[in-house]
């Protein structure tokens, strides 16, 4: 089957690399920046519905041999312990042998105890918590539904994993108040011995529609980054940070870079409930005044295959496609970029078929300006007059 070139989608080829599982959408705290409306729902994915899904997605064509399993959509942690165990048996017993599959959990850490740590261990599980930085960025934004801070249990989340010896990087959310101290934030991860970092920009994505980086704070976040650069340039082996990796792996390689997100069927989410999406995690679960929701199809009655030939699909297949277009025809950081994030289009410009936004001009141009300006200042001798124009 092919579902035809106008929504890019090849049967043939495996791509599915990452299937993002929603175990439940409810959240036990309440960030003022989250971006998913239904947090409050106590709803839950049962193990009949994970195994349609094991089914559905281990028969599908576009099964590559590598599958990350990410738990998120809500604080993955709010279920219990014992339906995971079960859960992460019933995939182990369905997956193809040959299936290279690792699991990964999004947390905010609260509720992360001897057990989990050990459950993490046993099952090599990729961990992040959602921390920061110190207690009083954290805490503004990231608090309960009573408006405590939730800082110190994020914390005891990090001493608890390094005491069991689990491995776990922190995503940050920077925000305005974040960007006016690297150096703070810088010594914040190396004092506590955590020594990956990824970050996050406060978004305007599907229930957060306002952001304290948007307007006129590109020039801080441009200082930020550089200064950020600098200090874990000056400090090789102390902290790896994801988008100087990234940006660093692609000025090495010169490949092109391939976002997943404008990849149809490269990410597969499923909610709890057994909706099928694909494209941006976030748009699972969103709705938008043009398209309603971004379930394309249910776990009970399509086959991936299937989805890819359903209308839904492929009217959000063809604008998205319409938008890396524009993006390759139009921006000089395509190569890296791979056309950005659609649901960031979506929800600043209403649509997927456009290029530049906040989000693409903060998390991918000015990184790799900065990266490339942070490496030609660092390893320039001293009488060398700085050269850089930024990417071809
Ligand atoms: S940086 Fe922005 S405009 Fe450029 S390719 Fe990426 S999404 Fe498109």
């Amino acid at each position: 089957m092919a579902a035809g070139s106008d929504t890019g989608v090849d049967t043939a080829t495996g791509r599915l690399r990452l299937l993002v599982l929603q175990p439940t959408p409810f959240c036990n705290i309440d960030c003022s920046y989250c971006y998913l409306s239904n947090r409050g729902s106590a709803a839950r994915m049962s193990l009949a519905t994970l195994d349609l899904v094991c089914r559905r997605v281990f028969e599908s064509p576009f099964l590559a041999g590598e599958l990350e399993v990410a738990w998120h959509g809500g604080e993955p942690l709010t279920v219990p312990l014992a339906w995971y165990e079960e859960a992460a048996a019933l995939i182990a017993a369905r997956r193809p042998a040959s299936l290279r599959l690792t699991h990964a959990f999004q947390t905010n850490g609260l509720l992360v105890n001897e057990d989990w740590a050990r459950f993490f261990g046993r099952t090599g599980a990729r961990v992040g918590l959602s921390i920061d930085g110190p207690a009083d960025l954290h805490d503004a934004k990231r608090r309960t539904r009573r408006g405590r801070g939730t800082h110190a249990g994020a914390m005891r989340a990090v001493r608890l994993l390094q005491d069991q010896g689990v491995a776990f990087h922190v995503i940050t959310v920077l925000t305005d108040r974040a960007l006016d101290d690297p150096d703070r934030l810088f010594d914040f991860y190396v004092r506590h011995g955590i020594s990956e970092v990824g970050f996050n920009i406060e978004e305007i994505e599907g229930a957060n529609t306002a952001s304290s980086l948007a307007g006129g704070n590109e020039a801080k976040y441009r200082d930020f980054i550089r200064r950020f650069f600098a200090l874990v340039w000056r400090s090789p082996g102390v902290l790896k940070v994801r988008e100087f990796e990234s940006a660093l792996g692609y000025l090495l390689s010169d490949e092109p870079v391939c976002d997943e997100q404008n990849e149809p069927f490269a990410i597969v989410s499923v909610s709890h409930a057994g909706d099928i999406s694909t494209f941006s995690p976030e748009l699972l679960g969103a709705h938008h005044p043009r398209f309603g929701d971004f379930a394309f199809g249910h776990i009970a009655g399509h086959a991936l295959a299937d989805v890819a030939t359903a209308a839904p699909f492929r009217t959000v297949s063809r604008e998205i496609r319409r938008g890396v277009d524009a993006c390759r025809r139009d921006c000089r950081y395509f190569r890296w970029c791979g056309g950005g994030a659609p649901a960031n289009k979506l929800f600043e410009t209403g649509r997927f078929d456009t290029t530049e936004t906040m989000h693409c001009r903060l998390t991918r141009q000015v990184v790799l300006d900065e990266v490339i300006a942070g490496m030609e200042a660092h390893m320039r001798p001293a009488n060398m007059p700085d050269a850089y124009v930024g990417p071809a």
